[in-house]
């Protein structure tokens, strides 16, 4: 797990293992607030002996930036905390966390430590405010990667936390392409110090521009190909040939995963666009994806 001090009293965690799913921590006098848990339960657990032995002050809140399983599934490991969420993260948690967790089991023993603890306290529109220390942190909603997506922004640093609402590939097969679209460019405007992507690395001002050029250029690529394979012969196979270098977009990215996700945006896109438009090719089955 690789830690940093992004400002005083703001600690970004980011995995070594799993997609390079990130995490934060704002600590104050008397207590700490965790943002997102990490996908394996030993970087969850390292995390909070980080934050609870070094820093020595104990996890009070936890947030979850949205409900997929690599940003909420260590909330068990934070029994004295309160967990804050969007209204639906709680609802898509309970709906969908128990069957995807028992699928986990069975792959990987190590999932056995989780349990799924769905968020206490809920919003569901606007913002909320939270102060902790000499910061505050205002929850807001953050949609376009899923449609719970919350971001948390620490007034004073200008530091986003932005969950999956921005990552090193926009990622759009949970979520709502038109939102997503929206969601970065009003990222982009918020004038930012840094940008804390839900995967990858942290985003310094200067890097802010362009990182939100390259995604919403990346997201009108995908769409414009999503577009063309529903008139196509074969669509599946016309999908195949964009490759994610033709999108603006590397391979090397998110630990070698955005191929197979910017693969998989395309798929789904397609899908959805042949449903709105019927013909031929929009019957072709396509399998289930996963979330990240
Ligand atoms: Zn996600």
């Amino acid at each position: 797990m690789h830690r940093e001090r992004v400002a005083e009293n703001v600690y970004w965690f980011q995995s070594e293992v799993y997609a390079q799913v990130t995490a934060g921590a704002i600590t104050g006098p008397q207590w700490a607030v965790l943002i997102d848990t990490l996908a394996l339960p030993e970087e969850t657990l390292e995390m909070r002996d980080f934050i609870e032995n070094d820093l020595k002050v104990p996890v009070r809140y936890v947030i979850n930036t949205h409900h997929h399983a690599d940003h909420c599934w260590g909330n068990s490991f934070f029994p004295g905390a309160t967990i804050l969420a969007h209204s639906l993260c709680r609802n898509l948690l309970m709906e969908k966390g128990p069957n995807a967790l028992e699928a986990a089991r069975k792959q990987n023993p190590t999932f056995r430590q989780i349990k799924i603890v769905a968020p206490h306290l809920t919003f569901e529109s606007g913002t909320l405010s939270l102060r902790v220390g000499k910061k505050n942190l205002i929850l807001m909603g953050l949609t376009g990667h899923s449609i719970d997506g919350i971001g948390i922004l620490v007034e004073e640093d200008r530091v986003l936390f932005a969950g999956d609402a921005f990552m090193p590939l926009p990622y759009v097969i949970d979520g709502d392409l038109d939102e997503s679209v929206n969601t970065i460019k009003r990222i982009g405007k918020m004038g930012l110090e840094n940008i804390v992507q839900g995967h990858g690395d942290i985003i310094l001002r200067g890097e802010i521009e362009d990182a939100v050029k390259e995604n919403l250029n990346y997201l009108s690529a995908i769409r414009k190909a999503a577009r063309t394979a529903t008139k196509r012969k074969n669509p599946l196979e016309y999908l195949a040939e964009v490759d994610i270098e033709s999108c603006g977009k590397s391979r090397v990215y998110l630990s070698g995963l955005s191929a197979d996700l910017h693969k998989r945006n395309l798929r789904v896109l397609y899908q959805r666009f042949a449903a709105e438009e019927p013909t031929e090719s929009g019957k072709e089955v396509i399998e289930a994806e996963d979330n990240l």
